[in-house]
């Protein structure tokens, strides 16, 4: 059973199984949640998101709130409003109603060129580069355009070397998105976001259409980036295995509404959970 009781460093309530991972620590360690109280940070709040298209509602009343440096996946059956929530996040469509702040300031209405610069940089689920660049300057462009923390380097084609080593994408100059294959086309689509220097990253099925062996070295790519950049993601997948390793918190959607939310372990045994998947019997 989950039981509810106060954290002995933070004295916050807490559940049993958050308390298992986010307070044990060994002695002279700083807890993962005492880091973060300690900083009182939340980079996203979602309040109250609702979404309708005509009379359906796609999103319903969804509050949320991801902490700085957490890695979140949110998952939920096709047409659960994964992609539509990250849709209102970025303003690429308005709330019917509820409010959006990022790094406590609220960022609800704004439209998606100010919400990049804000520091949210996104992945579409089918990528989308510009077919009339080259692959290199697709980057540059993401560079030139996003204004999101400094620079590692001043030079653009520097900087989006460094991007592209970093997704582990090689190519020539002269290369164009015509001649890539899917998972370097994934690469592109993760480097064009990167490129924009987000705080918070939402990747929207990156790993789709990938191999086995594929999957993995997307996996190693995600964990780098986190290492390097200390990027805040929420991610979308449909791969479950990748997901569930990776993440600290999953958050699950069933017809625009949170089904659950907690660790990968907890989630995965959640009947609810189960159910949304497979159906009841
Ligand atoms: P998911 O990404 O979880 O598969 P979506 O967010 O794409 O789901 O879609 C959620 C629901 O909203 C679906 O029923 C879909 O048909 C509907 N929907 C999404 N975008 C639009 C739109 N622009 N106009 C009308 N309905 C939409
Ligand atoms: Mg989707």
């Amino acid at each position: 059973m989950i039981q509810s009781f106060p954290c002995p460093k933070t004295h916050l309530w807490q559940s049993s199984l958050k308390l298992d991972r986010e307070c044990q620590c060994r002695p002279g360690e700083v807890s993962f949640l005492s880091r973060h109280v300690s900083m009182g940070y939340s980079m996203l709040e979602l309040t109250g998101v609702t979404k309708y298209f005509g009379g359906l509602g796609a999103i319903r009343h969804v509050s949320l709130t991801v902490r700085e440096g957490e890695f979140t996946g949110l998952i939920g059956p096709n047409g659960s409003g994964k992609t539509t929530l990250f849709n209102i996040i970025t303003g690429v469509l308005k709330p019917s109603s509820g409010r959006i702040k990022f790094m406590g300031k609220d960022i609800t209405g704004f439209l998606p060129d100010r919400i990049c610069h804000s520091g949210i940089g996104r992945t579409f689920q089918v990528p989308r580069p510009f077919r009339g660049l080259s692959v290199v300057e697709n980057i540059k462009a993401g560079i030139l355009f996003g204004k999101g923390a400094a620079p590692v380097n001043e030079d653009p084609h520097q900087e989006a070397c460094a991007v592209m080593e970093l997704v582990g994408l090689k190519v020539q100059e002269t290369t164009t998105p015509n001649e890539l294959n899917i998972i370097d086309l994934r690469r592109l689509e993760l480097a064009r976001a990167l490129a924009t220097r987000p705080k918070l990253l939402l990747l929207d099925e990156v790993m789709s259409g990938l191999t086995q062996a594929e999957i993995a070295e997307a996996s190693r790519v995600l964990n780098r980036i986190r290492k390097k950049w200390g990027i805040t993601i929420i991610w979308v997948e449909h791969i479950m295995g990748a997901l569930m390793n990776l993440v600290e918190r999953v958050v699950i959607l069933q017809f625009g509404e949170v089904l659950a939310e907690g660790m990968p372990s907890e989630v995965s045994r959640d009947q609810r959970v189960i159910e949304a998947y497979l159906g009841k019997e």
